[in-house]
């Protein structure tokens, strides 16, 4: 942990994390020694960790990279923090990232942008840039992040790092700093599907503190050793197949994935993944997702609604910043949220107000719900029809240069339309690490895949099997 803890503070550059106790993390190391000194280590005791800054942590101040949040110390610890706490992982500390996770480069914290390890001009992608660039740079073993509309596979992509964000409603809510509620699920960043298979099923089980906490996936009971058990069996049947262990697995590409938005660097390495895939046995089938283009209108009316809502508790009474000056309470609230707030985040809360007021709410907010609805029906579909999972890139190109859209607020929501979707789904999804820019200084590029409902199991022993 020492060492750890050393090696980030000379990443400090990167500005990946947002809070470091040396004194916290040495006594976790500590009980982790004593632990495995006592024979009952799991197989993540002593592993070093870090968390994204909008998980709750009782010790290290969470801040979700806003101002409004700058001073404040949770009373309690995230049901995912526990959890990983309680199997002995050792937390580094707190990662930075978008505020409030609004945002595609995370260029959007209070506390400066972060960069990307392999290029240190670059963005490591976002909303979880913190995440995906501790990893990436070898200073945590895995780390945790959210996921609202692609904030775990995105990062993971640009930084060329595997992430898995798994089935909305397998992992517990509780205590992760609300964006969108019905989109947001934790999920983790990691440098192989091994490493992030033994952390989604350390995490992932029913939480009664989380509404919508699944009490059961398919069946099964949504607990630990259901993604193990489901891996275990994949990669037993795939073992068993010799040569081509991926024999028969049918593989849908959507031909909306490969529009002219796409990068051609970035076609050609999934074109080249595909491939692989093939050689393996896999089966390539071409499919249709028509609404594609239509999941960034939905996703940016249901997302700034429901932050527009989970915001409105940063009212400078009982959460985070007040303004040193004002006169009465409505300017009190007002100058709060006025110093507060970031720029990013003022504009979702007003689209979000806007989509939900009288006289709107019809043709915005509701309109954007059948969509969604027609948006999953179409993912459902094709997963039960027509292929076992879906593969495609992550994000239209590789990173861009710190700044580079910063006059152009819509590039980023735009270069988010290959992962919103899933999201509007609720489905499992990863990014794998699947080739590099050729150009200039060597970028990573990742390739998605989206399995069926809680294949969570399946889908990180197929990514096995690609890695
Ligand atoms: N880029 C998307 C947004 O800004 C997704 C972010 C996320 O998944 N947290 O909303």
């Amino acid at each position: 942990a020492q060492d750890a803890l050393a090696n980030l503070k000379a990443q400090a550059h990167l500005n990946a994390f947002l809070h470091v106790d040396d004194d916290l993390t040495l006594a976790q190391a500590r009980a982790a020694d004593a632990r495995i000194a006592a024979g009952s280590a799991t197989a993540l005791t002593g592993i070093p960790i870090a968390h994204k800054d909008n998980f709750v942590t009782q010790g290290w101040r969470t801040t979700a990279a806003s101002r409004m949040l700058a001073d404040y110390v949770s009373p309690f610890d995230a049901t995912v923090v526990q959890k990983l706490g309680q199997a002995g992982a050792v937390s580094l500390g707190k990662l930075n990232c978008d505020e409030f996770g609004m945002g595609s480069y995370s260029e959007n914290s209070a506390f400066g942008p972060v960069r990307n390890p392999w290029d240190t001009d670059a963005v490591p992608g976002g909303s979880s840039g913190g995440s995906a660039a501790a990893v990436a740079a070898g200073l945590a073993a895995a780390t945790t992040a959210t996921d609202t509309g692609g904030s775990v596979r995105q990062p993971s992509a640009l930084c060329g790092v595997s992430g898995i964000k798994p089935t909305y409603g397998t992992v517990s809510r509780f205590g992760i700093i609300a964006y969108g509620s019905s989109l947001d699920q934790a999920g983790i960043i990691a440098r192989s599907a091994g490493d992030l298979m033994e952390v989604l099923d350390t995490i992932s089980g029913f939480d009664p503190r989380d509404a919508t906490s699944l009490e059961t996936c398919d069946g099964a009971p949504n607990a630990p050793g259901r993604i193990r058990a489901d891996y275990a069996a994949a990669a037993q049947s795939f073992d068993a197949a010799g040569a081509k262990p991926l024999l028969g697995l049918r593989i849908g590409v959507p031909r909306e994935f490969f529009d002219a938005g796409l990068d051609a660097e970035v076609a050609h390495a999934i074109e080249t993944a595909l491939q692989t895939l093939e050689s393996l046995g896999a089966v390539r089938v071409d499919i249709s997702l028509p609404l594609t283009r239509l999941s960034i209108p939905a996703y940016y009316v249901i997302a700034p609604a429901e932050a527009s809502s989970n915001l409105s508790r940063y009212d400078g009474v009982r959460y985070g910043h007040r303004a040193a000056q004002y006169g009465d309470l409505e300017s009190m609230t007002g100058r709060s949220r006025a110093e507060g707030f970031g720029v990013e985040v003022k504009r979702r809360i007003i689209v979000g107000t806007y989509v939900l007021s009288h006289g709107y709410y019809d043709a915005y907010y509701l309109q954007a719900q059948r969509v969604r609805r027609m948006i999953a029906n179409d993912f459902r579909k094709a997963l039960s029809e027509s292929c076992d999972i879906i593969l495609g890139p992550v994000a239209p190109h590789t990173a861009k240069r710190i700044g580079e859209d910063r006059d152009d607020p819509t590039a980023a929501w735009l270069s988010d339309i290959y992962t919103l979707g899933v999201s509007l789904a609720g489905l499992p999804a990863m990014s794998i690490p699947c080739g590099f820019s050729n150009a200039g200084k060597p970028l990573p590029i990742g390739m998605q895949l989206i399995g069926n409902y809680f294949n969570e199991g399946r889908l990180l022993a197929v990514a096995d099997r690609f890695q």
